[in-house]
C-alpha cells in the first residue's frame, strides 16, 4: 500500500499500525516465481528493499539486524568452523560471519536468486564476502537443502528468514526444526529470526515448543531495535542442539579481530536480559 507516489508504506497485519518512508526513486522491480521484490531509494533510510510489500533490508540500520543474527550465535558456540544460512539472500549476514576467521566454510541457501541479484545491484556493500573462497551460494527451498544436508556436518546454522507467510512459512514448522537438529553437531545451535517481542510473543511460543519438540535441549531469546520493522523492536531466537546455553565466548566477542557498528560483547550481555513481561510469558 503506499500513500502517494512519493511514499513507500507497509501496513502491519492485525496490529493497525504502518511503516511509511518517503521516496525519492524505485531502482528494481520484479516478481519471481516465488515473490515481489522490490527496492526505493528513499529519503531518510537510504536504499529499501521489500519483499511481498514487506520491509527487508534499509542501508541505513541493516547492520543492526545482521549483526545481531551472526555475532551472538558465533561467540555462542565454542568453536563455530561450519556454518549455514537458510534464507538471507540480501548477502548481509553472510558477509557478517565471514568476518570470523574461524569459519572454514559458510553455506548461504535462498529459495529466490531475484533476491541476491537485487543486492547485488542496489545493495553492493552487502555482498562485498560474496566471492570469499569460503563462501557458497544456493538456489534451493531451504528445508528441502535442510533434510538433505550431511547429518552432524554443521556447527552454526542462521535462518535469515522472511516472515511465517508464503515461502518463509515451513521455515517455522517442526519438520524443518527437526531436519536442523540432524544435521547439527552435537555441540551445535540454530538461530532464527523471530519477529517482535511485542505482538509476536504467541509465535515465539510456538517456536520454543517446535524446537523443544524437535529434539532441541535449550532456548533463549535476544532483542535489538529494528526501525523498519513492525513495532520497531525485533527478536532472534537461539536453540542448542544439546546441554543448556550457560553464557557466551565473552573475552573472544570482547577482543573479536574485526569492526561492527551494534554488536559487542555488552550489548550481547544486555540482549539476552529480558523484560519482565516475556519473562512471565515464558515463566521463567
Ligand atoms: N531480515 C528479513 C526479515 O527479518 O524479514 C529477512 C531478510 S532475507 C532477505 C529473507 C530471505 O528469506 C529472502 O531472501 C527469501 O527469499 C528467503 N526465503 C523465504 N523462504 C525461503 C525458503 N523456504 N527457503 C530459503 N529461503 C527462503
Amino acid at each position: 500500500m503506499s500513500l502517494d507516489q512519493n511514499w513507500f508504506s507497509e501496513e502491519h497485519a492485525g496490529i493497525g499500525s504502518a511503516w511509511s518512508a518517503r521516496i525519492k526513486n524505485k531502482l528494481f522491480d520484479e516478481r519471481s516465481p516465488y515473490q515481489h521484490v522490490e527496492v526505493y531509494d528513499t529519503e531518510g533510510f537510504g536504499r529499501l528493499m521489500v519483499i511481498d510489500g514487506c520491509t527487508m533490508v534499509s542501508s541505513l540500520e541493516n547492520f543492526v539486524y545482521h549483526e545481531m543474527m551472526a555475532h551472538p550465535a558465533l561467540f555462542t558456540h565454542p568453536d563455530p568452523r561450519r556454518v549455514a544460512i537458510i534464507g538471507g539472500g540480501d548477502c548481509g549476514t553472510l558477509r557478517e560471519v565471514l568476518r570470523h576467521p574461524g569459519i572454514q566454510r559458510c553455506t548461504q541457501i535462498d529459495i529466490d536468486q531475484t533476491v541476491t541479484r537485487a543486492a547485488q545491484l542496489h545493495f553492493p556493500e552487502l555482498c562485498e564476502a560474496n566471492d570469499d573462497p569460503r563462501a557458497e551460494l544456493l538456489f534451493i527451498d531451504g528445508i528441502k537443502w535442510m533434510q538433505e544436508a550431511e547429518p552432524g556436518s554443521l556447527d552454526v546454522i542462521i535462518v535469515d528468514s522472511t516472515d511465517p507467510v508464503g515461502p518463509g512459512e515451513v521455515l517455522f514448522t517442526p519438520e524443518f526444526f527437526r531436519a536442523c537438529h540432524a544435521a547439527l553437531a552435537d555441540d551445535g545451535l540454530v538461530v532464527q529470526q523471530s519477529e517482535s517481542p511485542l505482538v509476536h510473543l504467541e509465535l515465539i511460543r510456538n517456536m520454543y515448543r517446535s524446537f523443544a519438540e524437535a529434539g532441541f535441549s535449550d532456548t533463549q531469546t535476544l532483542f535489538f531495535p529494528q526501525p523498519i520493522y513492525p513495532t520497531g523492536w525485533w527478536s532472534a531466537t537461539l536453540a542448542k542442539k544439546q546441554g543448556t546455553f550457560a553464557g557466551f565466548r565473552e573475552a573472544d566477542a570482547r577482543a573479536k579481530p574485526f569492526a561492527t557498528r551494534y554488536y559487542n560483547h555488552d550489548i550481547h550481555r544486555a540482549a539476552l536480559v529480558q523484560p519482565e513481561f516475556f519473562r512471565q510469558a515464558f515463566g521463567d
